[in-house]
């Protein structure tokens, strides 16, 4: 499903077509870019949050601190043939997951005492694993779309198909959704965005490399061999993969770059819809609307102008048959995985797995019909998995520790040298303000309006998906609720939304390895508060920075001090645009910054309050835990959070297109700008792991 890009920051991102709010449990049917982890197997070591056993002595801290830290874990972790990578967020989620198919295989069973929500979920996973069904079913579910779109005879027809495509999740040119306006954050409006590409963003249609070149091929003989899939003689199939090559790339050209698409001004275009539908001569809005069921008139933010006028010239000089043609690979490549025959979803899995990320493995079936799940009616599951897993003491933990982080940033804030006492009183004002949300929502998604058949899997996709939009869509015009939840309780991940100025902890995430009520707040501060102080930082990076404490798009900082955050930022610009992620391939120090920024003042914030809660409890700073003193567990926590295996292909696709900078820098390029850290390893200032020079803005 297309979703309109939200601002928010996921503490990990993944990489698809589904923007920024991938996530890692939330793993999309089609495609399956983000794959997570295999069973844990049986008799595997305890999770622990500061695990000693996982280092490996004969690396020196001050030389590779992450290799120091993970070694031991990297030895017991060997990439799975599935995976295109693997660390201690993917080993935990496949914990959850397994809790997750449990729960799924009990509400399989049709027993006349399942509740509505339990039919549901049980009977989708039932229908999932059917692959048989699937595959004697053939393309037939998808005969009828089919037929729609074979029956368009003119442009004036397109509209109502596209919207109609649109509320069954078929990335069809643009995207439509709901979204706070960013002048006023009370108020919800349409947004309208750029869309339709089959590669996973713009730069992958413009690059020149032979790499990426070698890509495009690739994905032409894909498309090609999915119409062949469905039907069409070779020839014809080749020639029709070349025709969708063609249209997308127009509409990528057009498209803003996704470092572009990070600062909010770049997608801030007030209008009205009737404006709007003036510049789009060959596609009359009205059609459109009332197939989608959107609001007719009012305020609508067009987020990218040059997109659409594309939009607009692209359908005033392509012969309407390639128009067809457009929509027909969108349609059987927004359903060819889980819910369609084997044929399909092998060769999906074929190009956006393997060739882009170098899986070499398709995961086995019940691990993907359970995120299937997770992602469709995740909080249907999500409620019956908070109640058998998540504790009520693990969130007053988890809110104390909040809480804490919250008191030293600040802190922080009054001992920053370069900002003024005006910014200071506006910074401290949006702190004060930040809603945290642990846990899972104060009020479940109601799901009794959507319709799950046993047996109809595709159909089934079909409606959570209009089911979503239409929930989506519901919102234009009324209050925003802020209880509302963009991740489902089972996932391992935490984001922050600075249009609503709220931090998330979803319940999945408050277990070992990263969160132990077992271990002291060395180990615990050093993870999971940095995790904590990672997202409130997001509120004060970039892009957060430029939203005020109400969720406005609207500057609250004095020009000056502006001037000094950027010129502080680009120092961690140009400490990532150095690193060479694979060879040829360099991070990409603005698209990375807000994370980098989030990244160490995180943990900065979460050093600062644990010492604090360290002196007041006298703590003896040199008594040692297995051989290690309490502020050396604290780094050793954090560095052994970010143990990740990744292939080679993954990480190009990584340091291409993701936010989030590859883990290995995660830990070590952060720890290098922390002189503290070097002192609790007695680093020298000429090792490896201090930056002489170090950045730092918050
Ligand atoms: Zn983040």
């Amino acid at each position: 499903m297309f979703r309109i890009r939200r601002s928010s920051h996921c503490l990990l991102g993944c990489l698809g077509r589904f923007g920024c709010l991938a996530i890692v449990a939330a793993i999309p049917s089609v495609g399956g870019f983000c794959q997570a982890a295999p069973s844990a197997a049986p008799g595997a070591p305890e999770l622990r949050v500061f695990d000693p056993s996982l280092i490996d002595k004969s690396v020196d801290p001050c030389d590779n601190f992450y290799r120091y830290s993970c070694n031991g874990w990297f030895k017991r972790n060997p990439l799975p043939p599935d995976e295109t990578s693997y660390g201690r967020f993917t080993e935990l989620y496949e914990l959850n997951r397994l809790h997750l198919k449990q729960i799924l295989e009990q509400a399989a069973v049709p027993a006349p005492s399942r509740t509505p929500n339990e039919q549901k979920i049980g009977d989708e996973y039932a229908s999932c694993m059917d692959t048989a069904a699937i595959d004697k079913a053939g393309i037939a579910p998808l005969q009828a779309e089919l037929d729609r779109i074979a029956a368009l005879k003119s442009l004036t027809e397109l509209p109502p198909l596209v919207g109609h495509l649109q509320t069954i999740g078929v990335n069809a040119f643009f995207g439509m959704g709901s979204n706070q306006d960013y002048a006023d954050s009370n108020s919800v409006i349409s947004f309208y965005g750029a869309g339709g590409l089959g590669l996973p963003e713009r730069d992958y249609y413009t690059r020149t490399d032979a790499k990426s070149m070698e890509q495009r091929k690739e994905y032409v003989a894909h498309v090609s061999k999915i119409f062949a899939l469905a039907g069409e003689p070779e020839a014809q199939a080749d020639k029709d993969a070349s025709t969708v090559l063609a249209i997308e790339t127009r509409l990528a050209k057009a498209s803003l770059t996704i470092t572009e698409q990070r600062d909010p001004q770049n997608l801030n275009h007030p209008t009205d819809l009737d404006a709007f539908n003036k510049q789009l001569t060959h596609f009359s809005l009205h059609g459109y609307l009332d197939a989608t069921h959107a609001p007719a008139s009012g305020k609508m933010d067009d987020m990218e102008p040059k997109f659409f006028a594309e939009f607009n010239a692209v359908l005033g000089d392509t012969p309407l048959d390639q128009v067809k043609t457009y929509l027909r690979w969108h349609l059987l490549h927004a359903y060819a995985g889980t819910s369609m025959p084997t044929a399909f979803d092998e060769e999906t899995w074929h190009f956006y797995s393997h060739i882009l990320n170098g899986a070499e493995k398709q995961q086995e079936r019940w691990k993907r019909c359970t995120s299937r799940i997770d992602s469709e009616m995740g909080e249907a599951l999500g409620q019956v998995y908070v109640a058998k897993y998540f504790p009520p003491d693990a969130k007053q933990h988890a809110l104390e520790m909040t809480l804490a982080i919250e008191q030293a940033m600040d802190k922080d804030v009054d001992s920053l040298d370069w900002m003024s006492a005006d910014t200071k009183v506006r910074a401290k004002e949006k702190l004060h303000t930040v809603m945290n949300k642990i846990g899972y929502p104060d009020k479940w998604r109601d799901y009794s309006k959507l319709e799950i058949v046993r047996g109809d899997v595709l159909g089934n996709e079909e409606r959570v998906t209009q089911f979503e939009f239409a929930r989506d869509l519901a919102k234009i015009g009324k209050p925003v609720d802020k209880s509302e939840w963009q991740m489902s309780p089972p996932t391992v991940n935490a984001y922050y939304d600075p249009q609503q100025n709220n931090v998330n902890f979803p319940a999945g995430y408050f277990q070992p390895p990263f969160f132990s009520d077992k271990e002291d707040d060395a180990a615990n501060y050093g993870d999971m508060g940095s995790t904590i102080g990672h997202e409130l930082t997001h509120g004060f990076d970039d892009q957060g920075r430029q939203f005020d404490k109400d969720g406005n798009l609207k500057d609250w900082w004095t020009k000056e001090d502006e001037q000094k955050f950027n010129d502080r930022a680009d120092c961690e610009v140009k400490q990532y645009d150095a690193i060479e992620a694979v060879p040829g391939v360099h991070l990409n120090g603005k698209l990375t910054l807000g994370e980098n920024l989030a990244d160490l003042g995180g943990l900065w914030l979460a050093w600062l309050a644990w010492l604090d809660k360290a002196q007041t409890a006298h703590l003896d700073m040199n008594a040692k835990t297995d051989g290690y003193t309490p502020d050396q567990r604290f780094w050793v926590a954090y560095a052994q959070q970010w143990c990740t295996q990744t292939r080679p292909e993954q990480l190009r696709t990584q340091a291409q297109t993701d936010p989030h900078a590859p883990d290995e820098y995660r830990t070590n390029t952060v720890l290098t700008d922390l002189p503290e850290f070097a002192k609790s390893f007695s680093c020298k200032k000429t090792d490896k792991m201090v930056n002489p020079k170090p950045c730092r803005v918050w």
